[in-house]
């Protein structure tokens, strides 16, 4: 056995004291309510707040999934004005919990939430929209063309790789800019996005089934312009989102 220099134990000895304070000092702790983490699988929020993310136990409407009073089967407006998708389901309402860590993930860029959000998206796809799909597409957003951290196709390509189907956010484009949804009234919601989305070029997209998701949704407009779109092109459409606003 050779004998370590002297020299290299200190060093390997301040290293482990290094990595000690370091660990002690900057213990990671959740970003939500600021305890320590501890267990292996918490990442960036604990186990406590992830518990209080919970899935919507409210009536929806069969059809695009808004919370409606119980007895009803369908909402006015799927009723009166038939949706492009098949059905449309959130995860829950756009409240408590849920959103801190929508809001993190987005603006905070908290890039590892990504997998946690693409659980909610699974297990809402298993428990509410069962069936066969051949993608995965993201609502397209003016952000989408800028490089950098983009929320919803990271978290979209971990729901796609962990339903083994495609990722194809070139499915659909958005062809301009316009200014966000949120404080437009439901007029200017819906005149807002005329002519934003597109199909993507060359895109075979006649035949597919798709899961089309989107993060929040509030009235359902930017659904079902963008599966107005889809549904042109010949694709049964799916819409998927984690938070549903209440209105
Ligand atoms: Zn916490
Ligand atoms: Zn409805």
């Amino acid at each position: 056995m050779r004998a370590v220099p002297f020299r290299k134990t200190l060093a390997g000895a301040g290293g482990l004291l290094l990595q000690v304070m370091r660990s002690a000092l900057f213990r990671p702790s959740c970003r939500l309510c600021g305890c320590d983490l501890v267990c292996s699988e918490e990442r960036v929020i604990c186990r406590d707040c992830r518990k209080k993310i919970g899935p919507a136990a409210e009536n929806q409407c069969q059809v695009c999934g808004k919370f409606i009073p119980d007895g009803m089967a369908a909402c006015g407006s799927c009723l009166l004005d038939p949706p492009p998708f098949e059905r449309h389901r959130s995860y829950a309402a756009y409240e408590g919990t849920l959103r801190e860590a929508i809001i993190l993930y987005k603006f905070g860029e908290i890039e590892p939430l990504k997998y946690m959000l693409a659980d909610l998206y699974r297990e809402t796809v298993a428990r509410e929209l069962p069936g066969a799909y051949d993608a995965v597409v993201p609502v397209p957003s003016d952000r989408s063309r800028h490089r950098g951290f983009q929320p919803l196709p990271a978290a979209g390509k971990v729901l796609a790789r962990r339903l083994g189907i495609p990722f194809r956010p070139g499915l659909l484009v958005k062809k301009k800019s316009t200014p966000p949804q949120v404080g437009l009234t439901q007029a200017q919601r819906r005149t807002n996005l005329d002519g934003a989305f597109a199909l993507g070029p060359g895109a075979k997209a006649a035949g597919l089934r798709v899961l089309l998701i989107d993060d929040v949704t509030t009235t359902g407009t930017t659904i079902r312009k963008c599966a107005a779109i889809l549904k042109k092109g010949g694709v049964r459409v799916t819409a998927l989102t984690l938070g549903q606003a209440r209105l």
